[in-house]
């Protein structure tokens, strides 16, 4: 859904599983900022809903970069909208998906590397941030976190929030890595 500011038309974009969705205020921290400050005078407009989660999911991820919300000025977005990947936040494996997750990382390991993936990975691991941010949203997010030092324990909280477990809706790879997941799943996947 799409939440829009009535005085400042400061758009967001979030999911929510519950069914009143005017309940749901939207968690994002620019987004939060910016009710604190102008008070919670918002119109949600629900675009689209689905019982099932990875179609949810992959919709969601297609309409954030159909809208572009990490890069434009009118969203309050910091990182692109991809469903209910923390509503799993803290999922306990199941024995089946136990084994699915060593089956399907067993097959990873017997890819062979390209040359162009291996570059891709050295690069990878060099980087110090775990998602593609863009000038724009490090501006975002440098403006909210004004005058706050970013302390080991909000290190911390993004990290924990980046383990969580998704499912590729491609090929049915479950990983527990937000960032890698996305870096070779979803639109991605090499099954797409
Ligand atoms: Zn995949």
């Amino acid at each position: 859904m799409i939440k829009e500011h009535n005085t400042t038309g400061l758009r967001y974009l979030c999911v929510t599983s519950k069914d009143d969705h005017n309940s749901y205020k939207g968690s994002g921290k620019y987004w939060t900022t910016h009710i604190k400050k102008h008070g919670y005078d918002v119109t949600t407009t629900v675009i689209f809903e689905s019982p099932q989660q990875h179609i949810f999911d992959a919709k969601s991820f297609e309409i954030s970069k159909e809208y572009d919300v990490v890069n434009s000025q009118q969203w309050a977005n910091l990182c692109h909208e991809t469903g209910f990947k923390k509503s799993v936040l803290g999922l306990r494996h199941t024995e089946e998906s136990k084994v699915k997750m060593s089956r399907s990382s067993k097959r990873l390991s017997g890819w062979k590397h390209t040359e162009e993936s291996k570059i891709l990975m050295a690069k990878a691991a060099k980087s110090q941030t775990h998602l593609p941010m863009t000038e724009a949203a490090r501006k975002k997010l440098s403006q909210s976190n004004k005058g706050k030092p970013r302390s080991k324990a909000q290190h911390d909280a993004t990290l924990k929030a980046h383990r969580v477990t998704l499912v590729c809706p491609y090929c049915g790879h479950i990983g527990n890595y937000l960032p890698t997941m996305y870096r070779w799943h979803f639109e991605k996947c090499r099954n797409k």
